[in-house]
């Protein structure tokens, strides 16, 4: 097992990992920019370091001073959490040439999925069933129109380095396509440095299902069930819950199968989330998230793995704890992001200090956060305060005891979005199970 790990990150995500890492005995080293002087990560970890300005990629995303602080305590790995530098080729790189583990996938795996185009090139290839389009970038205009007249409107154009739900555009007919051909290669320029853009179909009223996977060293590969994440604004997860509520035993042995399959296909290793749309009895591969993602405490929960702890124990080397056969789901779970943003005024950031902070707790409550009363939400990074999550031997328990909790869940100075989530748990269609990706545009009237 390793003796000293690096978190690559901030906030709840390095709190979680320094607990995983601690109940394996393993020593914990956090790097911190100057907005995350007094947080709680850092005093959690057993050694810290600074690493530069508040801005990101003055900071987090500076591989050549967080790799200088590695050398420098002596780090045999590197968990890179989400976000920031978790799913970046040339970090794993420079982390092997160091000679630290980085703690995820390969690093093909990652460039294959890092490319929307060539990752479903990829799944396509391996029978993973994916949405009608091309597989290929979108050269002229008129093949363009030919595509989405054989496929049917609408259909969306993305950008194959898009992520964040940037870079996604839907079209409704002929006299649009051009257009956004060319507005959607702009953004994705402006934004991720490339305008390569795609076609395919767009479901109008998808459910956004994924299932997590885990895979050894050894070609061992497990997959621990479903993840229901329709509840999003602009294309951001807010709410997510395990099992879906329109899950099988038939779809969800289909999906997982499909999951591995495409792991499988990419020779993966670690932790990872396969994302699918279904609709109408059908699913198709959206994209693999190659590390460990937000919401994976609800998967968790309902099934006893944790995660994390399996994610290090694989980077280590050791084989995976358990066999297909001995993972059962029990109960269902949900998770609430609770974000300093502000719902009524179309969910803009609220940074700020927390000046009164009192959490929820008691029977089937978990709550993974990063802050506490005094903190600091800084402006520059995601705004997320906590992440909620409930546990019920049924649906309808893990929604009450997520009322109970957020009705508890106490957090002033900033604004938060927890009464949103309170008008969500109210609502008859979420309580029925009722939804789809467009739940919260749809409802926003009566949420907000
Ligand atoms: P990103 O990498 O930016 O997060 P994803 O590929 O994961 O983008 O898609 C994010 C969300 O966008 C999905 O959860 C879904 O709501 C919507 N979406 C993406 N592709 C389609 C599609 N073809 N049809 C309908 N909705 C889509």
């Amino acid at each position: 097992m390793f003796k000293k790990v690096l978190i690559a990150n901030r906030g709840e995500i390095a709190v979680r990992v320094i607990r995983a890492c601690t109940e394996l005995g393993i020593k914990t080293v956090a790097v911190y920019s100057d907005a995350d002087e007094h947080s709680l990560y850092r005093s959690l970890a057993d050694e810290c370091y600074p690493i530069g300005e508040a801005p990101a990629l003055k900071s987090y995303l500076n591989i050549e001073r967080i790799l200088k602080v590695a050398e420098k305590a002596g780090v045999d790995a590197i968990h890179p959490g989400y976000g920031f530098l978790s799913e970046n080729v040339k970090f794993a790189e420079a982390c092997a040439k160091k000679g630290i583990e980085f703690i995820g996938p390969p690093t093909n795996a990652i460039d294959v999925m890092g490319s929307k185009i060539n990752a479903k090139k990829a799944m396509k290839d391996a029978g993973v069933p994916v949405l009608p389009g091309r597989e290929e970038p979108i050269e002229n205009e008129e093949d363009a129109i030919l595509v989405a007249e054989e496929i049917g409107y609408p259909v969306i154009i993305k950008a194959s380095a898009g992520g964040g739900g940037i870079g996604m555009n839907v079209v409704y007919n002929k006299e649009e396509l051009v257009d956004t051909i060319n507005s959607t290669k702009s953004i994705a320029q402006s934004a991720f440095g490339d305008s390569t853009v795609f076609i395919e179909k767009y479901l109008e009223k998808p459910r956004h299902i994924e299932i997590q996977v885990v895979a050894d060293k050894f070609g061992n590969i497990i997959h621990l069930g479903d993840r229901e994440c329709s509840i999003q604004r602009r294309h951001q997860k807010l709410i997510e819950e395990a099992p879906s509520p329109i899950m099988t035993e038939e779809l969800r042995a289909k999906m997982g199968e499909a999951a591995i399959k495409a792991a499988k296909a990419i020779d993966y290793h670690s932790v990872g989330t396969v994302e699918f749309l279904y609709s109408n009895g059908e699913f198709y591969f959206l994209e693999m998230n190659t590390r460990v993602q937000v919401e994976h405490p609800i998967t968790e929960v309902v099934t006893g793995v944790d995660i994390v702890k399996e994610q290090i124990k694989i980077a280590a080397g050791h084989k995976l704890t358990y066999t297909q056969d001995e993972i059962t789901f029990r109960g269902h779970a949900i998770e609430c992001r609770i974000n300093a943003e502000d719902a009524i005024n179309d969910f803009v950031p609220s940074p700020g200090k927390i000046k009164y902070y009192r959490s929820p707790g008691g029977p089937g409550v978990r709550l993974d956060s990063g802050v506490f009363g005094g903190a600091e939400i800084p402006p520059y990074y995601d705004s997320m305060v906590a992440k909620i999550i409930t546990y019920g031997l049924t649906r309808k328990e893990a929604i009450e005891r997520m009322r109970r909790a957020l009705s508890e869940y106490i957090v002033l100075g900033i604004i938060t979005n927890i009464p949103f989530h309170r008008a969500v748990l109210e609502e008859e269609n979420f309580s029925k199970g009722n939804f789809s990706t467009h739940y919260v545009e749809d409802n926003l009237c009566t949420l907000k």
